[in-house]
């Protein structure tokens, strides 16, 4: 990870927890600038600090976090729609499929921020069997 500039010091801990920080959007160092660029897209670097966000990886960690909580109260919704109404398909198809859409937009950003900050704040990176540094 590369070093601040001399003007803005390193707070980490200080701007909030790497779950306020990413539900925001907010970089994991300084907590002011954005984390992304786009939607989903991550930006190239901090726009208040400059933090290289290429170490982020959170790969389908947000996918899976967000799929174990839609699914069972989504099923749970369809289901109980489905005995308590017969509903048939084209009402499922009104109200289930934009739950589930919906829903998973609502929570991919904020849980992938929280990840991308998770994983700065505390330094996680691939695993070594030494320390490289301390060589
Ligand atoms: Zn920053």
């Amino acid at each position: 990870m590369d070093t601040p500039p001399a003007s803005i010091p390193p707070t980490p801990g200080v701007a909030g927890t790497p779950m306020a920080l990413g539900i925001r959007g907010r970089c994991p160092r300084c907590g002011q600038g954005h984390l992304f660029a786009g939607y989903l897209r991550l930006a190239d670097r901090c726009d208040q600090c400059g933090l290289d966000l290429s170490f982020a990886d959170p790969a389908d960690g947000p996918a899976f976090f967000v799929m174990s909580i839609v699914s069972i109260p989504l099923v749970a919704f369809a289901a109980w729609l489905e005995i308590a109404h017969q509903a048939p398909l084209w009402v499922h198809l009104l109200t289930t499929l934009p739950l589930a859409v919906l829903s998973v937009l609502a929570l991919l950003r904020p849980l992938k921020g929280w990840l991308v900050c998770a994983q700065y704040i505390n330094k996680a990176a691939q695993g070594r069997l030494q320390d490289d540094e301390a060589e």
